[in-house]
């Protein structure tokens, strides 16, 4: 192509050096704690970022994109409709807005009330795949952040499971931020332990939706199977 030199090629290049970087990653880190490569899917987030980036990202092999605010992502959606992009939605979610959720994504990580899963499963099309959902956990016990707390789990996920047009797929979390890996790890594991307690009842559970671009080898040496990484993939965001 004869523009390669501008600044936006040179943006498009980089986001695809990038994409490849992590994947990299992520195969040494596989390697180093054991664990299968074809476990974890990469979740590019998008959140800020124009609709070229993803075009660009997808470009690159990115299939996967996650968004945190409706409206930018209905827009990115309508914008990039020509490609074959999965969706995920991993912001907080307003429960007059399940609907567009439910039409528009193919999954859901941020559920953290059964209110929520009821009006999800409800406002799915029966023509659809059923949406696949993550319960987020309060796993650092913060009274700021969205998300369960770990004792609320069980009844939760009884009545989820009983719901016809969502699949629940397992859990997802935000730690606050620790420094060191041990201390990463260990916050990590306590989501881990409370997926495989769960599955103990619920066997088709299989997601661990956990660790950023701050925090990637913590979550793959915790059994990560979901890695939702910005940053690392787009650059810095401004104002986030
Ligand atoms: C923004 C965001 C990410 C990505 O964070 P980075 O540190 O940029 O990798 C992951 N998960 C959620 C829920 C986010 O809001």
């Amino acid at each position: 192509m004869p523009s390669q030199t501008n600044g936006s090629a040179t943006h498009s290049a980089n986001i695809a050096a990038n994409i490849q970087q992590i994947n990299t990653r992520i195969d040494e880190l596989c390697h180093q704690y054991h664990r299968d490569p074809a476990d974890i899917r990469l979740l590019a987030v998008s959140k800020t970022k124009p609709a070229e980036d993803i075009r660009s990202a997808f470009n690159a092999g990115q299939h996967c994109f996650g968004e945190n605010y409706l409206q930018e992502a209905l827009q990115k959606i309508r914008a990039l409709h020509d490609l074959p992009i999965e969706w995920h939605f991993i912001g907080a979610i307003q429960s007059n807005k399940t609907r567009e959720l439910a039409e528009n994504f193919a999954w859901v990580h941020s559920v953290d009330r059964l209110k929520i899963a009821r009006r999800l499963s409800e406002q799915r099309a029966e023509s659809m795949p059923a949406l696949n959902i993550c319960l987020q956990v309060n796993i650092s016990e913060e009274t700021s952040k969205a998300g369960l707390m770990l004792n609320e789990l069980t009844g939760l996920v009884a009545e989820v499971v009983q719901l016809p047009n969502i699949s629940l797929r397992g859990l997802m979390a935000i730690p606050a931020k620790a420094d060191t890996l041990s201390a990463q790890r260990a916050t990590f594991a306590k989501i881990r332990q409370a997926l495989k307690t769960l599955q103990k009842t619920q066997p088709a559970l299989d997601t661990l939706s956990m660790g950023m671009s701050n925090d990637m080898e913590a979550a793959i040496a915790e059994g990560s199977t979901i890695l939702r990484i910005g940053t690392a993939i787009f650059g810095a965001r401004n104002g986030t």
